[in-house]
């Protein structure tokens, strides 16, 4: 969500005669969108926005402004604490950032505007070829959370659950499309819950809607709370073709006790049923979750419990946190807190079990024929032109999974000789070239730590 604001925001400066520079010394604006979501970034936002005083001291004309979510909830403190920022501006008022910067630029004085009466920023879809990340993008659908989960400072600091008109949102997609968007990631604290509190139409029924759009490819979204995980949503992955089989469903804890703490609204039993009813549906599903670890009153029987849910569901990735007081959350008030080594014993335990998990899901993978979207040359495209690999290219894209993979571009490729599709008959069509945006069938020939390469062996015409 931050990286969609911040080409937003980028977008707007750019309106406003500003060009992004890769030389921070060279700036004459520096903007720090900030996250608050755990003590560690704000820690780092402030951290970094300390580092800038230098600058502003060697360039008094340089102007420095913070938004996002720790602009919201810390507003003139800051300002306070770091004179050297000359704006601060909120969750909310992104929209008036133009008029902040061309009043900045007629008198130099602090400005913050933590206001939060304006509804969803409005903002243009990104035109600029520079600032669009090419092949894929996101796209927020909606902002806030309606939820209050005990430990979640999002409501706080993104306020009430608001949903955009599903006319903007396809016309945005619409818009990416054409200049060359083929996968879209619809964002949203909750997107299961889209819609339903203006009464627009249903989370599903706008999937079906972008579904339709020519020239996209393939559409993901997060992040999804299980309690309004739908059955119409669930069969959404069997019926839509464009939608990716992947789905990021936060589970946070594996005891019931903790998640009714937690304020998370379901059972374990009910997330293993929503879970089999999606497995079901769409066989090969990848399943990605967030959990929390050292949540006040987390005894060693409740880490437990979320170790063996852990293990039972066999997800393709996991992210954990420890789990970190927020400004005003129930959460923050209870006692009986877990130790910070405690909490770094659990962390570890989680992640070292997931990482066992990601491995032998992923060597499952070898000898099978994925679908890539290549998204461009891979990172280690620089590396291996150094060691001077036959003057290939290695490009790097996703599985419908989200998986990535890379590979190099073959002069003498093979035909497709399995695949799980009906397309096997396109495989005697010479390969073609590829570029970013091009589907290719890929044979998974190795499990990196970050990665899985193979070798194309089909690939779309262009
Ligand atoms: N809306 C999403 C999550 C947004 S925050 C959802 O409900 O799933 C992303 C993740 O950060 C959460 O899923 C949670 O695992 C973690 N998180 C949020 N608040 C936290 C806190 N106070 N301490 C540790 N982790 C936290
Ligand atoms: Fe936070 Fe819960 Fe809302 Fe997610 S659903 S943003 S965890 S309050």
């Amino acid at each position: 969500m931050n990286v969609y604001d911040s080409h937003s925001i980028a977008a707007s400066l750019n309106s406003l005669g500003y060009k992004a520079t890769s030389s921070i010394n060279s700036a004459d604006l520096i903007f720090v969108n900030t996250c608050t979501i755990r003590a560690k970034a704000e820690h780092k936002a402030f951290s970094f926005l300390g580092k800038l005083y230098g600058l502003k001291k060697k360039k008094n004309h340089l102007i420095i402004g913070v938004g996002g979510c720790v602009a919201q909830q810390e507003g003139k403190k800051i300002i306070k604490r770091m004179p050297h920022v000359d704006f601060v501006i909120g969750t909310h008022s992104i929209g008036h950032l133009p008029n902040i910067i061309k009043q900045m630029h007629i008198k130099k004085e602090h400005i913050v505007n933590i206001e939060t009466d304006a509804i969803i920023p409005v903002i243009k879809p990104v035109a600029d070829g520079r600032l669009r990340e090419k092949i894929t993008s996101f796209v927020t659908i909606m902002s806030g959370c309606d939820n209050f989960c005990s430990y979640c400072v999002v409501p706080y600091v993104r306020g009430r659950e608001s949903s955009k008109n599903p006319d903007n949102i396809l016309q945005e997609i619409e818009c990416l499309v054409k200049s060359g968007v083929k996968e879209v990631t619809l964002l949203g604290q909750n997107v299961n819950s889209y819609g339903n509190k203006e009464g627009l139409c249903s989370f599903s029924e706008l999937l079906k809607m972008i579904n339709k759009i020519e020239g996209l490819k393939r559409i993901r979204f997060t992040t999804s709370h299980p309690k309004d995980l739908s059955d119409d949503l669930a069969d959404c992955f069997k019926n839509l073709e464009k939608l990716c089989n992947s789905l990021h469903l936060p589970v946070q804890s594996g005891s019931n006790k903790i998640l009714k703490k937690m304020n998370r609204k379901y059972t374990i039993d009910q997330y293993f049923n929503k879970l089999e009813k999606l497995r079901k549906n769409c066989a090969g599903i990848s399943i990605t979750t967030d959990i929390i670890v050292g949540f006040p009153e987390e005894s060693d029987d409740d880490f437990n419990m979320t170790m063996k849910l852990v293990e039972k569901v066999q997800f393709d990735q996991l992210f954990a946190f420890k789990y970190s007081d927020r400004p005003n959350t129930p959460s923050a008030r209870l006692g009986n807190k877990v130790s910070e080594t405690e909490k770094k014993n659990r962390l570890q335990k989680i992640l070292t079990m997931q990482k066992g998990i990601t491995l032998l899901k992923n060597q499952a993978l070898i000898g099978s024929c994925e679908l890539i979207l290549v998204e461009g040359l891979s990172k280690q495209q620089d590396k291996a032109q150094l060691s001077g690999v036959n003057g290939k290219k290695q490009w790097t894209g996703r599985t419908t999974t989200n998986k990535v993979v890379n590979f190099f571009m073959d002069n003498d490729p093979v035909c497709c000789k399995k695949t799980a599709r009906d397309d096997t008959t396109k495989c005697q069509t010479a390969l073609g070239k590829v570029i970013p945006g091009t589907m290719v069938f890929v044979e998974i020939e190795n499990v990196l730590p970050n990665c899985l390469t193979g070798k194309p062996i089909w690939i779309e015409p262009n």
